[in-house]
């Protein structure tokens, strides 16, 4: 009889839907997908770009919920997405100026309770499909002077929730209208389509070849 019962309740608790519908991928399964595919690894930014600059909001109390989010600041993505990112801060050196990551892959259950904070989805994506983000694909990002470690100017800040973040709102000031358009440029050239509601939002083209996933920090660091 026991038997029968755990046999039962083991595909559940394997395949188990969350409440949303969606099933994310953990460490086992994610490792075991880095196997058959290499381009589905996390890569660390801080590694493999050496030097690049992190602000990860999320890790300090500093971002809309007013909580820290994450135990560690760190920014992953998948293999081709660091790849891309190599290329345009060696693109970006060449002038002086280099990138300064906000966000990387986030972990879903970070997406849920953004969801439950903050109801709108125009700025935090629906748990229903999850965030670009939990693919390892998305990167919120600006540049900064490679001398001064200074942002450039842009029309917000990073996270705010202001029609000026929006892409397509026009500039007046011709300086921030300018470094906003250098920054789209470069993201775009490199295989990644700027957020329509968000300036610093950049999703790889090709985000749908990877799966969304619930592996925090501490586990793929100790991995
Ligand atoms: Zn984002």
């Amino acid at each position: 009889m026991k038997w029968t019962l755990a046999l039962l309740l083991i595909p559940n608790l394997i395949f188990a839907q969350n409440k949303y519908g969606l099933t994310p991928m953990k460490l086992e399964p994610y490792r075991k997908s880095v196997v058959t595919n290499p381009q589905n690894e996390l890569v660390n930014l801080e590694k493999f770009i050496p030097g690049i600059e992190l602000s990860i909001g999320y890790a300090t109390t500093n971002n809309f919920t007013g909580t820290k989010i994450y135990n560690l600041a760190r920014a992953y993505s998948r293999r081709p997405v660091a790849e891309a990112l190599k290329n345009i801060q060696a693109d970006l050196k060449k002038q002086g100026l280099e990138l300064k990551i906000f966000d990387g892959y986030r972990p879903y259950s970070a997406t849920v309770m953004f969801y439950e904070t903050y109801h709108d989805t125009t700025y935090v994506a629906s748990p229903h499909r999850g965030s670009k983000h939990n693919r390892g694909c998305a990167l919120d990002l600006t540049i900064i002077d490679s001398k001064t470690r200074k942002e450039l100017e842009m029309p917000t800040g990073w996270d705010s929730f202001k029609k000026d973040a929006w892409p397509s709102t026009p500039v007046a000031d011709p300086v921030v209208s300018k470094n906003r358009k250098k920054l789209i440029d470069i993201m775009e050239k490199n295989g990644f389509k700027v957020s329509t509601s968000e300036w610093w939002h950049f999703d790889f083209v090709g985000w749908q070849n990877f799966t969304v996933m619930d592996i925090d920090f501490e586990e793929l660091e100790n991995d």
